[in-house]
């Protein structure tokens, strides 16, 4: 090999590892994000006084007559080893945009079970604020044969989340670029297994 051809070989190198890396990078928004893990298991939260048991199942809980701006919330449950949870149950009640519960029915409230990658989807409106509560979604998250963890999810920069006794901020979801209407915000839950 000619002094010129490894001098070639040399500044070609950096221009194909940027290429790569541009590739790569605009690839990378197709996929979903490796979850992010640590063996730190969600934190359980206060069930609340407006919690329904037999909720319908599904996962859109947005229609006609609800209240409130469109957010859709996904991810994974997982492990405290990281494994992604399948048919782990996801149970979730929250107010609507103008802070109000359905107590006589179940506006708003739904139960799901995660695929097979251990993921979920809600489709679902941002919380509105009521007397003393900062915004928050209420959870009830159950791998197959382990108890119950009963949580809320928070959502960041909000006003009142330091005046709330109930906010805790490993349970802040994250807010994901959307390429709908919905604001898309991002939670994954760790149970112990
Ligand atoms: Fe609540």
């Amino acid at each position: 090999m000619t002094r010129r051809r490894l001098v070639e070989l040399g500044l070609l190198a950096p221009v194909a590892f940027v290429a790569a890396r541009l590739l790569g990078s605009s690839d990378a928004h197709a996929l979903e994000l490796t979850p992010a893990c640590d063996d730190h298991p969600t934190d359980p939260n206060a069930l609340g006084p407006f919690f329904k048991p037999r909720s319908p199942k599904r996962h859109a809980l947005r229609g006609p007559g609800v209240s409130g701006l469109p957010l859709l919330v996904t991810g994974t449950v997982l492990s405290t080893s990281c494994k992604p949870v399948a048919g782990a149950l996801l149970d979730v009640w929250q107010a609507d945009g103008n802070g109000h519960y359905d107590n006589s029915g179940f506006r708003l409230r739904g139960h799901q079970f995660t695929d097979r990658q251990g993921r979920y989807r809600l489709e679902t409106v941002l919380p509105g604020l009521y007397p003393g509560r900062t915004r928050h979604i209420h959870v009830r998250a159950k791998a197959p044969g382990r108890p119950v963890l009963t949580t809320q999810l928070f959502f960041p920069g909000e006003a009142r989340n330091n005046a709330d006794f109930l906010f805790d901020s490993q349970l802040l979801v994250k807010w994901r670029r959307s390429t709908t209407a919905a604001r898309h915000a991002q939670f994954d839950f760790v149970l112990k297994l």
